[in-house]
């Protein structure tokens, strides 16, 4: 496998989602995931909690593993903001410590970051009609 897709997902989501639609969107190439699953690796982990700072380490761990694989390098990494993180959406609105997250990211190396993963079609009806906000 050449390529990696890494959902970062929100944390206080995290202690009742077992990020199963997430996965699922993955496989089934829906929602926000365009990249075949066919020679990508998925992986996954939390923000760590807010503001979110956690995330600086856990790409740290990703970088010092990527350098000691000759196959694969962080332009093969694209990273996705869960949706929970990123949306207005039936549990709570957008996560306010996006661009510090998003920041982190840029600083580590990683250039390819994507918003969104799995697409609710209720909580998007609700966005379009205005119920939820969109961003
Ligand atoms: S920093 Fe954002 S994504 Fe992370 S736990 Fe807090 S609200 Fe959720
Ligand atoms: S977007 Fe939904 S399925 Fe994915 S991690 Fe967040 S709450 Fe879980």
């Amino acid at each position: 496998m050449n390529k990696i897709s890494l959902v970062i997902q929100c944390d206080i989501a995290h202690n009742r989602c077992s990020g199963y639609l997430c996965n699922d969107a993955f496989y089934n190439g829906e929602g926000m995931f365009t990249d075949e699953s066919k020679n990508t690796r998925y992986m996954s982990f939390t923000c760590g909690g807010c503001c979110g700072k956690s995330v600086a380490a856990k790409l740290e761990h990703v970088g010092k593993r990527l350098r000691k694989d000759p196959d694969i390098n962080k332009e093969d990494v694209t990273i996705y903001l869960a949706s929970c993180m990123t949306t207005d959406n039936h549990h709570y609105d957008r996560c306010p410590h996006i661009d510090l997250i998003k920041g982190i990211i840029r600083k580590h190396g990683f250039e390819n970051v994507i918003e969104g993963t799995s697409i609710s079609k209720r909580a998007e009806g609700k966005r379009e009609s205005g119920e939820y906000k969109k961003y």
